[in-house]
């Protein structure tokens, strides 16, 4: 038998996100290997290995899986979200460029699934109705001053941002550098959205303006959209407000 291996896209939260394609991948694997929170959102079923691990060891964790694959079993990677945003599918990728030439001959697939920032997009209205850029503020795996850097050419491009990472215990001043970086460039009334646990029993959505951003609490569960000058704010009594960026921008003047 020729084994396979697919990374799987989980969604953000419980299975009502899980698309058909992924839920069918994950049944038929015989093994599934992941971040232990991952795999325990997977349905179980009887006979299929579970192979959790740290989430700091993706490298590691993806060179087991395409071994396990490679001999012949078919194996399933989770990931939370989309596979292809700041998570597996790369780190499998990077492996089967520098490993044997036998994991190049593996069949891959990835399977795709909802992204941290639409589905907290969706629950504020439509902040990424328009130009808009995903920046993950970790710098463990690139350097900070490379962050900031991007912060400057994404908000002077007016682009809407969303920031994937925002913080963690190890991390706990770069949210707070980034806001105070976005405001040399954009209004203090620029709506930001803090979207936490999304799609999970605990989710909230806090909206806010850039002046406010850094006193609003967020952890490692928390997605933040920083919305562009053309981003709109519509008050609803009793609701949330309805944060979108609209279809059309006004021409550049010369
Ligand atoms: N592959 C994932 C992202 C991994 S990076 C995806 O496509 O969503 C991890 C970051 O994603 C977290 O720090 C947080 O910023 C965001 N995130 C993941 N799940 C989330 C959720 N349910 N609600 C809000 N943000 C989430």
């Amino acid at each position: 038998m020729s084994g396979c291996l697919t990374v799987v896209g989980l969604g953000p939260g419980d299975d009502r996100f899980l698309t058909p394609e992924a839920r069918k991948a994950l049944a038929s694997a015989q093994a599934l290997y992941g971040y232990g929170p991952y795999l325990d959102r997977v349905p179980l079923r009887d006979g299929q290995a579970r192979n959790p691990s740290g989430n700091r060891v993706e490298g590691t964790r993806a060179q087991v899986a395409l071994a396990h694959a490679a001999s012949g079993a078919h194996v399933a990677m989770v990931s939370g979200g989309d596979p292809g945003v700041f998570a597996m599918a790369a780190a499998v990728c990077g492996e089967i460029e520098d490993g044997p030439e036998a994991w190049r001959a593996l069949d891959l697939r990835i399977v795709p699934g909802i992204t941290a920032m639409l589905a907290v997009a969706a629950k504020a209205g439509a902040p990424l109705g328009h130009d808009f850029c995903a920046i993950s503020l970790s710098d463990n795996l690139k350097p900070w001053e490379l962050i900031e850097r991007r912060l400057d050419a994404a908000a002077s491009g007016g682009f809407v941002i969303a920031f994937y990472n925002p913080i963690s215990t190890a991390r706990p001043w770069q949210l707070g550098q980034a806001f105070a970086r976005l405001g040399h460039h954009l209004s203090p009334t620029t709506p930001v959205i803090f979207g936490r646990a999304v799609g999970r029993d605990d989710e909230a959505i806090t909206v806010t303006t850039l002046d406010k951003a850094a006193e609003t609490p967020a952890d490692m569960a928390t997605l933040v959209i920083v919305g562009s000058p053309e981003t709109r704010v519509v008050t609803r009594n009793g609701q949330t407000p309805l944060v979108y960026s609209p279809r059309m921008t006004a021409p550049v003047s010369a």
